[in-house]
């Protein structure tokens, strides 16, 4: 099925903390969403095996998000030539408007593989003659697909990028979606007291919330120069 949205990260819990909000927002507004986690992120701190992919379900649907978790190995997620055309086969599949990854990343190596990954894989979507390619067949059974945008939202394990980010998303009005699917990881968070990770992720987004007077934000950078045709699409900033 066609998605408008696909949102590619190394484990289940990095496309919420990184951008939970925005996909609830994007889901508010009937549009469909696919988080892609490239393993099952085990195993995880505090549960047994299985138990993560559950809550993993469980915070997609608060989000409204469909979600699909891929058979790679936590903490051994690599650039790979077939797992690049595994994702590109998925964005030809799903025929997405935006493609979202996890980038600059260099503290968790997972989570550095992933920006070359959906690099590769949104431009091998849009190649054609994949026939004539050893090796690249699989793409050769769907037709090429050009989304509109790459977007990467901020991956909060890494240093604040200041105000270096190309825009951010008010999600004021679906942060508490966002704070309940990440509740939904007792296997990682220690979710019953209150976990200094999660207090950390939300003081982050208010804090970019506080740079443009709304009560939380979350950051992106395009992977190319952003182009609008109306102007209204601005929201106000606090000093012009
Ligand atoms: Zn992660």
């Amino acid at each position: 099925m066609p998605y408008d949205a696909i949102v590619i990260t190394a484990h289940p819990d990095d496309a919420e903390v990184q951008m939970g909000g925005t996909i609830a927002k994007i889901a508010d507004q009937e549009l469909t969403v696919l988080i892609v986690d490239l393993c099952d992120g085990e195993p995880a701190d505090y549960a047994e095996p299985g138990v993560r992919i559950q809550q993993a379900q469980r915070a997609a649907d608060i989000l409204g998000a469909d979600r699909l978790i891929l058979d790679g190995q936590d903490r051994f997620i690599e650039d790979t030539i077939p797992l690049r055309l595994e994702l590109a086969q998925l964005i030809r599949e799903h025929r997405p408007r935006w493609v979202f990854g996890t980038a600059e990343a260099c503290v968790h190596p997972d989570h550095a593989a992933v920006e070359p990954l959906v690099t590769a894989a949104v431009f091998y979507a849009r190649l054609r003659n994949w026939d004539r390619v050893p090796g690249g067949e699989i793409l050769a059974k769907t037709e090429p697909w050009i989304v509109d945008r790459l977007f990467f939202p901020h991956c909060k394990m890494e240093p604040a990028w200041g105000e270096s980010f190309d825009f951010a998303v008010d999600v004021s009005e679906t942060y508490e979606s966002k704070k309940q699917a990440l509740a939904q990881y007792q296997s990682i968070f220690e979710t019953e007291t209150s976990d200094q990770l999660l207090e950390l992720y939300e003081a982050e987004d208010m804090h970019m919330g506080r740079l443009f007077g709304v009560d939380y934000a979350e950051i992106f950078k395009a992977h190319s120069p952003l182009l609008v045709d109306d102007l209204t699409t601005f929201k106000p900033g606090l000093h012009g």
